[in-house]
């Protein structure tokens, strides 16, 4: 595949940004790859692994970029975005990977200037590692990239950085921006609010030892540990900045738990059976769909067998 970007400079250095500097060589996209992340050991290890030049400052990885990558977490794009927009190339084009679109488009847009093009995206990849060490090549492959370009976002522009996207094996699709908040409160931010609350209910069960917890823990409550085992920094943000969206979902969700509650106490059989049949079908909907494996136990390796890198969105 042929270059797409000169040179893109990557704002941030953890499992997003390092999977795309890892696709981006692999496929030959793009020419240099500068970075910029918080603290010296992120960027010795970026150095180290992955970029081609790393900078002291956010500023100074921007300069003469014809691509620059908002890898950062959502809450700390929009002070990132104020101090390089002075040193954005002409004709640049700016994009993120935050998982929330509208309060990221709130906090980079006011800081574009004229001439470059700022386009909103999330990829809907990942997993439950974080930092320079833990990106592949592969994360994005067959996935969703969602971007939520805005109304003035230049037709040129938007192709290119779908070619990049597409070239590293993503799926490109457009969305609105309330939109895209709202179906991922629905796959994302809501069940990994659930995930969180599971494992917190766990470990405040007084009757059941925390030992006894990991010991017998089934594959139910170990898929929730591995969802609770998230980035803090990063979910924190996620449901500060999706607040209306993920408020709308949780109480949809206390509505659906307390009619299968109310189906437990009056022992109704049938709407319980009912109410999982469907659910088993989006299930299957989505292993159709090529998004999971159904393969027993989301066809995980054992650990001894190397396994253990997982997809989660
Ligand atoms: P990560 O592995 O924790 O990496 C975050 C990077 O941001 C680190 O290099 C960190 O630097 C840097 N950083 C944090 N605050 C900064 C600041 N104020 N200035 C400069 N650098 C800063 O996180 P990630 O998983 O790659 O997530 C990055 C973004 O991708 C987030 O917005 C998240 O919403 C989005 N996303 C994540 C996933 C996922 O499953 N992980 C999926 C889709 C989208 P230090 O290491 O020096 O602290």
């Amino acid at each position: 595949m042929s270059m797409v970007y000169q040179r893109v400079a990557l704002i941030g250095l953890g499992l997003i940004a390092s999977s795309m500097a890892h696709a981006m060589r692999q496929h030959g996209l793009v020419g240099q790859i500068v970075g910029y992340a918080k603290s010296p050991e992120t960027r010795a290890a970026a150095r180290e692994l992955f970029c081609d030049k790393v900078c002291d400052t956010a500023a100074e990885a921007v300069q003469g970029a014809d691509l620059v990558l908002f890898c950062v977490p959502v809450g700390a794009m929009g002070p990132l975005a104020a101090e390089i927009a002075d040193h954005l190339a002409p004709g640049a084009t700016v994009t993120d990977v935050g998982s929330v679109k509208a309060a990221v488009v709130e906090a980079i847009a006011p800081h574009i200037p004229q001439g470059v093009h700022f386009i909103p995206g999330h990829p809907l990849a990942g997993t439950e590692y974080s930092g320079p060490r833990s990106g592949f090549a592969t994360l994005f492959q067959n996935r969703w990239w969602l971007l939520t370009p805005l109304a003035e976002t230049d037709a040129g522009a938007l192709l290119r950085l779908r070619n990049l996207l597409q070239g590293i094996g993503a799926n490109v699709e457009e969305m609105e921006i309330e939109h895209h908040d709202l179906v991922l409160a629905v796959v994302s931010h809501t069940p990994h609010l659930i995930a969180y609350t599971m494992v917190g209910v766990a470990d405040h069960m007084r009757r059941v030892s925390q030992q006894e917890v990991i010991k017998y823990s089934a594959s139910g409550f170990r898929d929730f540990t591995r969802i609770a085992a998230s980035d803090p920094t990063m979910w924190r943000d996620v449901f500060l900045t999706n607040k209306d969206a993920v408020l709308d979902i949780l109480g949809r969700f206390a509505e659906e738990l307390f009619v299968l509650q109310r189906a437990i106490r009056m022992g109704d059989g049938e709407q319980l059976h009912a109410y999982f049949t469907r659910t088993r079908a989006i299930r299957r909907g989505i292993i159709e769909a090529g998004q999971d494996t159904s393969a027993p136990d989301f066809g995980r390796a054992s650990p001894a067998a190397g396994g253990g890198k997982e997809d989660k969105r």
